[in-house]
Parts: structure tokens; sequence; C-alpha cells
């Protein structure tokens, strides 16, 4: 009796991480770019602020160490540089995200200190929600997308 009341939300946990969790997202519902050292999370905020989350090993919201962040949002015929502001565990661009009828290309920059070179992060900003795992589909978790 106590080994199965015990089991059953253990196995519930196993299950609903193989369904939901094919890729992970990160704490915002975001999409998780593989940074060095420190994993950071891109995610749209509802203003169209571009918010990167740096992250721990468990993909929890961590302070960043001295990385800086920047993106160009590349609106086909129209390149817009995006600076940004600390926040308490990342970064937030000033301006909010270009509107545009078509997803277009996000290129996120990040360094790990002042002077290390960039390395860049392509995100194809579509902004629609994926039927299948309910994240917008930049952020998408589903196997295989
Ligand atoms: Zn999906």
């Amino acid at each position: 009796m106590k080994t199965k009341t015990l089991l059953l939300p253990l196995l519930a946990l196993t299950f609903s991480t193989s369904l939901w969790a094919a890729k992970p997202a990160g704490p915002n519902g975001g999409r998780v770019l593989h940074a060095q050292p420190q994993k950071a999370e891109f995610f749209v905020t509802p203003e169209r602020r571009a918010k990167i989350t740096f992250l721990d090993a468990a993909l929890s919201a961590a302070a960043p160490d001295g990385q800086q962040v920047m993106a160009i949002a590349e609106v086909p015929g129209q390149r817009t540089t995006l600076e940004f502001e600390r926040t308490e565990t990342g970064f937030v661009s000033r301006a909010p995200l270009p509107e545009s009828t078509a997803p277009y290309r996000v290129v996120v920059q990040i360094r790990s200190a002042p002077d290390a070179k960039p390395t860049n992060y392509r995100i194809e900003l579509n902004l629609a929600e994926c039927g299948e795992c309910g994240h917008a589909e930049y952020a998408c978790t589903c196997e295989g997308h």
C-alpha cells in the first residue's frame, strides 16, 4: 500500500515529462539557447520585448556573470539593432521587436564577457502558438519540429 502511493506520483511525473518535455522550455516558456558558460532563455514578453534570462543547470533563472547581450531583428528590407538593459536574471530589450506580418529572423548575440567574441543564435520569430505543445512556434518543444 505504501509503495503504491509512493510510486503513482512518480509514474505520473515520468509520463508527463516524456510527453511534454521533448525539448526543454525555459522558465518563461521561451526558447533555450545553449550558451556558455550559462544557458539562456529567449522569450518575447507581451509588450514584444526580447527578454534573455540566464539559467542554471536545472534551467531555473540565475543571475548572469559578466555576459553581454545584443540582438538584430532581420525584417526583410529592414535590420534593427536592439540594445538591452540588465535585469536581475538577464537582459531585456530597450525597444520592442519590430512589428511584421510575417515571421522574421532574430539574431541574438551573447558575449561571455564584455571583451569576448560574440556567439550568434538565430531564431525564426514565429509568434503563432504551436497546437501541440502550446508554446509559441519560436519556442516549440515538440520533437522533430
Ligand atoms: Zn510544439
